[in-house]
């Protein structure tokens, strides 16, 4: 049985990828100039030219989004040690009443 063959990594230089088109501005594609359609229900826009999907980032609504997933874990967590506190309270308190018999 021979050992199996590990794939080796091609040597020759790569060429840098170019940067994705994206949406400017005023709405058109950066690599055509042309203004770009809706897609999906509107929430993206593609290039009618180069068919590239634009993506321009909101970058508040980012920020936002951030921000209610971090409430949202800390209301999580601290209902989480809400339900152990809870729990460790109805095991004393268990406990006590099989201590008083
Ligand atoms: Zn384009």
């Amino acid at each position: 049985m021979t050992a199996p063959q590990v794939p080796t990594r091609p040597t020759w230089p790569h060429d840098p990828v170019p940067p994705a088109p994206h949406l400017t501005e005023n709405g058109r594609c950066s690599d055509c100039g042309v203004s770009a359609m809706p897609a999906a229900g509107g929430e993206m826009k593609v290039c009618p030219a180069c068919y590239g999907l634009l993506w321009h980032r909101d970058i508040e609504a980012h920020e936002r989004k951030l921000a209610a997933a971090i409430v949202e874990r800390a209301e999580r967590a601290r209902l989480a040690a809400a339900n152990r506190e809870e729990a460790r309270l109805q095991r004393l308190a268990i406990e006590e009443a099989k201590h008083a018999k």
